[in-house]
């Protein structure tokens, strides 16, 4: 099984690890994107990967065969441990996101723990971004070596240090500039409170240089908090 893809965001080199699609099987029904979740509703701003979902017809399929096959899928992380140890970058979930603790069975458990054991030299580098969108998620992969970070739409304290978070702001009616610079007012404010953030360089960007790998923002233990201007 095939398990490695690139994404749009990373630099060149740069490996991800999806274990679902977008709005898939592992993905929190509490996420406030998840088209299947109990508080998304038509209208509202859904999950960014539903356009590449949309428009690359390949992909829903190819991340619906790590979804069915989860344990394939990380015997398959562990078969190309190599490439991912050479990468400048390893980003899990560019699409969906990785299960609960308890949607595990304790052969996934042992898979996902020689996963982390595997990538420690590289998550201590820095080189690792592990989304999660719960904070059960983030105890769990945390405890198993990896540094998660946690996203905000999941309610909890931004100002708390020993949580590495990620928030969005700016609104889609407003167009990308005034989103970026809401980004940037933003890790403004929160820096002038002593919370070490950084707006995301990357969303609405085309510059090669603004991309995960060149940025390590979101794999740092010492950034409290990444910005992202909101995008689709
Ligand atoms: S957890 Fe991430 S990928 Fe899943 S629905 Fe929410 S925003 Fe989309
Ligand atoms: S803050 Fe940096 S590492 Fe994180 S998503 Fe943006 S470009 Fe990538």
């Amino acid at each position: 099984m095939s398990v490695i893809s690139t994404f749009g965001k990373g630099c060149k080199g740069a490996l991800a690890l999806n274990a679902c699609k977008g709005s898939g099987a592992f993905c929190a029904v509490s996420c406030p994107f998840n088209i299947n979740g109990a508080v998304w509703e038509e209208g509202q701003p859904c999950c960014y990967t539903e356009g590449p979902q949309k428009m690359y017809k390949n992909l829903v399929p190819f991340l619906d065969r790590h979804e069915k096959n989860l344990t394939m899928f990380l015997y398959g992380i562990l078969s190309v441990m190599d490439k991912l140890q050479k990468a400048p970058w390893v980003r899990f979930s560019s699409f969906g996101s990785f299960p609960e603790q308890e949607e595990l069975d304790s052969t996934q458990q042992g898979l996902l723990q020689q996963i982390a054991k595997g990538l420690q030299a590289q998550i201590a580098a820095g080189k690792v971004h592990f989304p999660v969108e719960t904070l059960g998620k983030y105890h769990y992969y945390k405890s198993l070596g990896f540094l998660p970070r946690l996203s905000l739409a999941t309610a909890m304290d931004p100002y708390d240090p020993w949580i590495k978070k990620a928030c969005v702001v700016g609104s889609l009616k407003d167009p990308m500039t005034a989103r970026k610079e809401a980004a940037r007012a933003k890790a403004k404010e929160l820096n002038d409170q002593g919370v070490i953030a950084v707006p995301c360089p990357a969303v609405g960007s085309k510059s090669k240089t603004m991309k995960c790998g060149k940025c390590t923002a979101c794999g740092s233990s010492k950034v409290d908090m990444i910005v992202y201007p909101i995008h689709v």
